[in-house]
């Protein structure tokens, strides 16, 4: 029998079929190449016959240049950090899609010249938050902090309660991060209980700023007590306060949460928040307040190396003008709705997998939100098994397992993508 690894086409041919002109003109030689490789190596295997490796090439070929996969959000975490945090709203995409190319992000096409940055994203933020004297765009909520204490805290002290020294997800460590820049910080209080006393009394001369910290990812209950921003604002010094979770205004659904514009009513010189948790934008930083502080910190030199880039920008711009983005449909998503939709695709799936059901769920705001919200939900329930199958699927299906239950809960998937879930169950089961 001749040597199968003799058989198996090779590399410089496949690259020159017709069938892979087109996929070669749109994600590269170097992708293809890639995905021929692993064909062959299943050929060389016996996984797939030398004569299936083209079409397996074909099969295979990826939709996009990057490895990054659109993945389906069913694990009722709203802002799930690993899956990415917010979804982009179909206005965001199209903004980003906009001006991905060449596109007048620092230029007046009226006048010829050069023109602010971002000028846009900053008008829209502003007509938002109408509190702010300025606002300023940062790539995240930690380079928003740093750039506060680079620009106002260098060999001075930030005045912060010993109850809000935090960690948040991956490499976000408050302390670390805000004494890295060449501020000390001076802390006050202890992990349960700060009084407005314990912040007067550490003020003085020396001080920067008193930073107040959204405790975004845990709670602490019982014998507790913090002090709020309207009061911390009656001292003598900026207080800065970092609401975390990029609320512009307070959100029924959240009543607990914090939000830019109360907080600036309350008397914050500074606040900071991230762009894409609740807000439902992309990754960036969102810096309001007093103009003065505002231009100090964007006059920074190192503001510089925290610019945003032009697809954050248009991203931002239409998240705040634009429709009602996923993250907040998904937190307003009324229950009878959920279940509706949950009932529909149960229904649909029936024949093909009788140990369909339909549960009860709770969702979760999560990534660095609410952590005391519980959110009713609604979520298909499907043997354990259908777990991996799912997330191995395209697109991936991530979901969560509960007492040997596949979860996928309602609040989390776009209804626009409810076929599109139960076709990829159907070809699970
Ligand atoms: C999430 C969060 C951060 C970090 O924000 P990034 O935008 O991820 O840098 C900082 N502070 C609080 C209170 C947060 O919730």
């Amino acid at each position: 029998m001749a040597d199968p690894r003799r058989q198996v086409p090779r590399t410089d041919v496949l690259l020159a079929a017709p069938e892979l002109r087109s996929g070669i003109a749109h994600l590269g030689r170097a992708v293809v190449k890639g995905i021929i490789r692993d064909a062959q190596e299943r050929a060389r295997r016996g996984e797939i016959a030398p004569g299936e490796v083209l079409a397996e090439v074909r099969r295979t070929l990826p939709g996009t240049a990057s490895s990054l996969q659109p993945v389906i959000n069913a694990t009722g975490i709203i802002v799930h950090t690993n899956l990415g945090r917010a979804p982009l709203s179909a206005a965001a995409v199209d903004a980003v899609v906009t001006a991905a190319g060449n596109t007048d992000v620092e230029f007046d096409l009226s006048s010829g010249t050069r023109a602010r940055r971002g000028r846009g994203a900053r008008e829209a933020l502003l007509a938002a938050v109408p509190e702010a004297g300025d606002a300023h765009v940062v790539n995240n909520n930690a380079a928003a902090l740093a750039l506060a204490a680079l620009a106002l805290a260098q060999g001075r002290e930030i005045v912060i309660s010993r109850g809000e020294l935090v960690a948040i997800g991956d490499g976000f460590r408050l302390p670390e991060l805000m004494e890295s820049t060449g501020a000390r910080l001076r802390e006050v209080g202890t992990t349960n209980r700060t009084t407005l006393d314990d912040y007067a009394s550490a003020v003085g001369e020396n001080t920067a700023f008193v930073l107040k910290v959204h405790p975004s990812n845990f709670a602490v209950t019982g014998f507790v007590q913090s002090v709020d921003a309207a009061a911390l604002s009656a001292l003598d010094v900026p207080l800065v306060v970092d609401v975390g979770s990029g609320l512009l205004r307070r959100d029924s659904a959240l009543p607990r949460e914090p939000d830019v514009r109360s907080t600036l009513r309350a008397g914050a010189a500074l606040v900071t928040a991230s762009g894409d948790k609740l807000l439902g934008g992309p990754q960036a930083g969102l810096i309001f307040g007093d103009a003065a502080l505002v231009q100090r910190l964007a006059r920074h030199p190192l503001a510089r190396a925290l610019r945003t880039d032009k697809l954050t920008l248009a991203a931002l711009e239409a998240t705040v003008c634009g429709p009602r983005p996923p993250v907040s449909q998904a937190l307003h998503a009324q229950l009878a709705d959920l279940r509706a939709r949950a009932d529909d695709m149960a229904a649909q799936l029936r024949e093909a997998e009788p140990n369909v059901g339909v549960v009860d769920s709770t969702a979760m705001v999560g990534g660095g939100g609410a952590p005391e919200e519980v959110l009713p939900s609604v979520a298909l329930s499907l043997p354990e098994r259908y777990g991996p199958a799912l997330r191995l699927g395209t697109p991936p299906i991530v979901g969560r397992v509960s007492d040997r239950r596949c979860l996928l809960d309602l609040r989390t998937i776009d209804p626009l993508r409810d076929h599109q879930v139960v076709l990829a169950v159907r070809g699970a089961s």
